[in-house]
């Protein structure tokens, strides 16, 4: 029976104000109360909706325009042409229902011009005014007609070329495109808010558009942003310089503009579909930054003008295929914890289990007690959590509107004893961290062993943590030195072990002797002391005996290395267990040394410092070229300095460069000298 119309009419009232709320929460304070998944669902409904009882399309419905009304606090900017939002296709069935209609609009000739298809970035999007091939002005979406100015900011990201290459561009043109924050960025700097006490961002979309729209550019500078462009608007309808978006994409890098990989020209919408599985299950987890779902275009771009928009909104020559969401809400059922190999106390989720992207997941990580609290997370809440690609599940945090404001959750309180040897726990130094203090505590030694035979570490094969576990209960192993006296007939005794994979077992162990000494380093398990760091500090001290005694400046003087990590690891070498452990390693002859990856000697027996930012060098590389060429970099200038090399918005050092009289050379001249 259909249902009557009042009942409907507040039913699109409801959705109305709910995805009104949503959008805004979303689009201007960059804080989403509900998730994409949520909010597509609420969307279809009223869409579905509208389109039986086209009476109840009101003029200010959210299936009517794009995005929100820009902030007030920015300068507004109208868009040559709109910025428009996408129709959705959550599968195959409903790609075809797109083509068919496609097809009826403007004939067979849209099946033969083919289909591009190309990554949907999960970011914001936005506008790039070039005048003669020079950007001039840089703008948020907006509400796709008029956006906010957001030039000084956009400026601030180096994957936007300030002047295009090549010739010939159109006299005005905007680029239009996604700002999008890498993971691996996102992770690091929600790290450093927590640890300056700041709060921590939901995802990296909203990341990125909050950092687009700060007032202060400065503030942009710091986040690590990143841009991908694909397509282009001209004035007054001027045909754009190619034919195919394909080309359209091609002309683009050739300017200069960065454009997403993975972009493929399908001839037929099997090939689409096909494109769309591959990037859905094979892709999607190894790229670095959000996408939802793959954009599919008709390919000929004279086509596009003939296809129209529906609605003021949404092209029809383009469509969402949307993937499952990698985000889903789930109940949080406990907060446990386990203990670190430095001792660390972690807490972890226990969920409901939930489907996400095809997996379902069970547990999440928390990070530590300081994130609990800010999260204000609470056994029972219903919460958002993500699974990004490899990374482990993560919680975004509780959704608002699930908890029962008469009768909340209790607030988690964070536990005061080891879980493994009931030691009292202590605060450490990093926030919202608790340790177990008990250098012997199983716990710690457990989790150090696996740490030490892992792939990055020793790279011991078969030596799980089951076997770990095993050999710890019979005794035989207390700590790594322990591993390397065992022997394989004390193996053999063990329950489910047979001869062969014990001497295979000791063979591993032994082999593992070879590895170098930034792996040993690094399997130490030292606090802060992760592979990169081991590697940088192995390839500055040479040998062990030179780590071991080294003071927190001389750590200090390798470059990259910061406070914490060079007091961690002159703390972790002063304590005697620890240089006892090295001297037992020593005796059954691990390597101790680093082998030396030097391909030139241009710069042999010079000191040099980096500051400011470099034209085409990153830090890193420019550190690398000076360590590859035989030199060595300081931090801070001081009359051994041999040169500084000098990039943009350098402050202290170049002035105390010049004081001391010491030379400083530019980038170009660098390269020339390090080149030999
Ligand atoms: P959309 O994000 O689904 O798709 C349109 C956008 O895709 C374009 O504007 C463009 O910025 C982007 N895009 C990325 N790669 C592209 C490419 N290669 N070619 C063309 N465009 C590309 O639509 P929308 O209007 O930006 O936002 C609606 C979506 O935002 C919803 O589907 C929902 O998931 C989400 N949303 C969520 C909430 C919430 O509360 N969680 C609220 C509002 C909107």
């Amino acid at each position: 029976m259909k249902k009557p119309k009042d009942e409907l009419s507040a039913r699109a009232a409801t959705l109305r104000e709910q995805l009104e709320t949503a959008s805004h929460n979303y689009h201007v304070l960059d804080r989403p109360t509900i998730s994409d998944a949520e909010y597509d669902r609420l969307y279809r409904e009223l869409l579905t909706l509208e389109a039986e009882n086209p009476t109840l399309r009101t003029a200010d419905s959210p299936t009517q325009r794009v995005g929100a009304e820009p902030a007030s606090t920015l300068a507004k900017h109208t868009h040559l042409v709109p910025m428009l939002s996408l129709g959705n296709a959550f599968n195959e069935e409903e790609l075809a229902a797109w083509e068919e209609r496609a097809v009826r609009l403007a004939g067979e000739e849209v099946r033969a011009s083919g289909y591009t298809c190309e990554l949907k970035i999960d970011g914001a999007a936005i506008s790039l005014t070039y005048r003669d091939g020079v950007l001039v002005e840089g703008t948020t979406r907006g509400n796709g007609t008029i956006g906010e100015s957001v030039t000084t900011n956009l400026r601030t990201l180096r994957d936007i070329p300030l002047r295009l290459r090549g010739k010939k561009h159109p006299p005005v043109m905007e680029i239009r495109g996604e700002v999008y924050m890498p993971f691996s960025g996102f992770e690091r700097m929600n790290e450093e808010r927590v640890a300056a006490g700041e709060p921590v961002f939901a995802n990296p979309r909203n990341a990125s558009a909050g950092a687009l729209r700060q007032l202060d550019p400065k503030i942009t500078a710091t986040r690590p942003l990143r841009f991908f462009g694909y397509a282009m608007a001209l004035p007054n309808g001027e045909a754009p310089p190619a034919a195919k978006q394909s080309d359209l994409l091609e002309l683009l890098i050739s300017w200069g503009i960065p454009v997403a990989p993975h972009h493929r020209v399908a001839p037929t919408l099997a090939e689409v579909h096909a494109w769309a599985a591959e990037i859905e299950h094979k892709v999607r987890g190894t790229l670095d930054f959000a996408i939802d779902g793959g954009v599919v275009k008709v390919n000929a771009l004279p086509l596009w003008r003939e296809l129209g928009v529906v609605g003021g909104r949404e092209p029809r020559y383009a469509i969402a295929r949307k993937f499952a969401p990698d985000i889903a809400e789930t109940k949080l059922l406990a907060i446990e914890t386990n203990v670190g190999r430095t001792g660390t106390i972690n807490p972890y989720a226990v969920l409901e289990p939930v489907e996400i992207g095809g997996t379902t997941v069970k547990l999440a990580t928390l990070h530590n007690f300081d994130l609990v609290a800010r999260k204000d997370l609470r056994v029972g809440d219903i919460v958002q959590v993500k699974r990004a690609g490899e990374v482990i599940p993560q919680i975004i945090g509780p959704v608002p509107d699930r908890r029962d404001p008469k009768q909340p959750p209790k607030a988690y309180k964070p536990p005061k004893k080891c879980p493994s040897c009931g030691s009292e726990l202590v605060a450490g130094l990093d926030l919202g961290m608790l340790y177990c203090p008990n250098f012997e505590c199983p716990g710690r030694q457990l989790e150090s062993l696996v740490h030490f035979a892992s792939r990055g570490a020793m790279d011991i094969r078969g030596l799980s943590y089951a076997r770990i576990a095993q050999l710890m209960d019979e005794g035989l192993v207390h700590d790594a030195a322990d591993l390397y006296a065992i022997g394989p007939a004390q193996l053999v005794e063990l329950d489910r072990l047979a001869e062969k994979s014990a001497e295979q077992l000791v063979a591993a162990i032994q082999e593992s002797k070879a590895q170098p000494l930034s792996r040993l380093l690094f399997a130490l398990g030292i606090d802060h002391v992760g592979e990169t760091v081991a590697k940088q500090i192995s390839k500055h001290f040479g040998t062990m005996d030179a780590i071991a005694s080294a003071t927190v400046d001389d750590v200090l003087a390798v470059h990259g290395i910061g406070d914490k990590i060079a007091e961690s690891l002159v703390a972790w070498f002063s304590n005697k267990k620890a240089r006892k452990l090295i001297e037992r390693l020593e005796k059954h002859g691990l390597t101790l040394e680093e082998p030396q990856t030097q391909t030139g000697d241009a710069l042999k027996g010079l000191t040099v410092v980096i500051t400011g930012t470099l034209p085409t060098l990153s830090r890193d590389e420019a550190s690398g070229l000076v360590e590859s060429s035989g030199g060595r970099v300081a931090s801070s200038v001081s009359k051994k300095t041999s040169f500084v090399v000098v990039g943009e918005d350098a402050g202290s050092k170049l002035e105390k460069a010049r004081t001391l009289g010491v030379e400083t050379i530019d980038e170009a001249e660098f390269l020339r000298r390090a080149r030999g």
